[in-house]
């Protein structure tokens, strides 16, 4: 994995969110978790040799930040909402989906059960682990539920998914009005080095992209409430969002869907349906 700064490692080139590590004085703290168990087992592998590993945070709801935690056993913390999501995710249903991602996958997956998050908070929390503190703060946006983790002293943040780095931007489950706050509560903090949900690490020079990409889509959108399309006929008839940025890693042709799924998810919003 790339190390980001002398404490603070992160991946960002594999399927699934970006997720990282944190070595401090008394283990080590993993931001959120591989997607595919077979990089969850090399991460494994990584972390053991470097010291022992004491929690997991994960940022957000969706199944890359979390699908990984299984493989380690070690308390999750995270917000209320995700441990609720995963409460309501079908076991079987994953694991199928999870078993399509490569021909090593199956195998690792036999006995799989979720780690839930045993530590939960709503609008945030701050954790001492050694000589580091980890500031969690509530940033809803791309979902409700999303969190920034903030490594205070190593300047570091772990966004969630309200950023994506030069990737396509998922909304299926936005508020783009309150993920457009999100872009200014990140642009107000002090640290400067930013892990995006999915994408190159970055910094706050991106924020006006991301932020006028949220818009551009709110905008698209209501354009055809505007004419009177129904529901249906803008999921079926808005196309040209997503060829600006390439899809993340290992999930190309995906983009048709991911066009559907966001102009639905922002058709219902601004319809307050
Ligand atoms: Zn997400």
């Amino acid at each position: 994995m790339q190390q980001l700064t002398s404490n603070v490692f992160v991946e960002t080139e594999v399927r699934g969110c970006n997720f990282g590590y944190v070595t401090t004085s008394d283990g080590i703290v993993m931001i959120d978790s591989p997607h595919k168990p077979s990089v969850a087992q090399r991460v494994k592998a990584e972390i053991e040799g470097k010291g022992q590993l004491r929690y997991i945070i994960n940022t957000e709801p969706h199944g890359d930040h979390w699908t990984g935690n299984s493989f380690f056993d070690v308390p999750v913390i995270a917000h209320e909402g995700v441990r609720t999501r995963m409460l309501n995710t079908d076991l079987d249903e994953h694991v199928a989906r999870l078993a399509t991602f490569g021909p090593e996958e199956p195998k690792l997956l036999e006995g799989y059960q979720f780690n839930y998050p045993v530590i939960t908070f709503k609008n945030g929390m701050t954790m001492h682990v050694g000589d580091h503190t980890f500031q969690m703060i509530h940033m809803p946006g791309h979902t409700p539920y999303q969190a920034a983790i903030l490594i205070k002293e190593e300047g570091v943040v772990f966004t969630s998914d309200n950023i994506f780095h030069g990737v396509q931007t998922w909304l299926h489950e936005a508020n783009p009005d309150l993920w457009l706050v999100a872009v200014e509560s990140l642009r107000k903090l002090d640290e400067e080095i930013f892990v995006p949900g999915h994408g190159a690490i970055c910094g706050k020079g991106y924020l006006d992209e991301q932020g006028a990409f949220v818009l551009e889509w709110k905008e698209y959108v209501k354009g055809a409430i505007d004419q009177g399309m129904t529901r249906d006929e803008a999921v079926a008839n808005l196309t040209k969002m997503t060829d600006r940025y390439p899809m993340d890693v290992e999930q190309d042709g995906m983009a048709p869907m991911v066009m559907r799924m966001n102009a639905g998810n922002l058709y219902d919003y601004l319809t307050g349906a």
